[in-house]
């Protein structure tokens, strides 16, 4: 098994910033053969990762103890599922953070403009 490095934290729990060793995604893990797996070669970090350290709000994903902070990265991807035709081997990609909601910028593509309350 290949295990990969992560920073993380223990949501809302002062002085937990560190490194653990975790397991690499496997492809197979997303349904429907829409998986996406991608390398991680830059990662940045912002206010919003400065205030989960100290603690002041975040969750860990469900079935999860931790959290992994740097939400603004940029890589390549290694693999595609079936399923995916948007994306192939070699790309580079950004991920966004935001899950579209209701408001009329979430629904024109511009999540980060959104009026929602998150
Ligand atoms: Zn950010």
């Amino acid at each position: 098994m290949v295990n990969m490095k992560a920073i993380v934290i223990t949501p809302r729990k002062k002085g937990s910033l560190r490194v653990i060793s975790l397991p690499k995604p496997k492809i197979r893990a997303i349904s429907n053969g829409r998986g996406v797996l991608v390398k991680v070669l830059q990662v940045g970090l912002d206010g919003t990762d400065r205030e989960l350290i100290e603690a002041e709000y975040g969750d860990a994903p469900k079935g999860d103890d931790y959290l992994i902070i740097g939400h603004e990265s940029f890589g390549i991807v290694e693999q595609v599922g079936k399923a995916v035709s948007e994306l192939k081997p070699g790309d580079f990609v950004t991920a966004t953070v935001r899950r579209p909601g209701t408001s009329i910028y979430d629904k024109i593509g511009m999540l980060d403009f959104t009026t929602d309350d998150i």
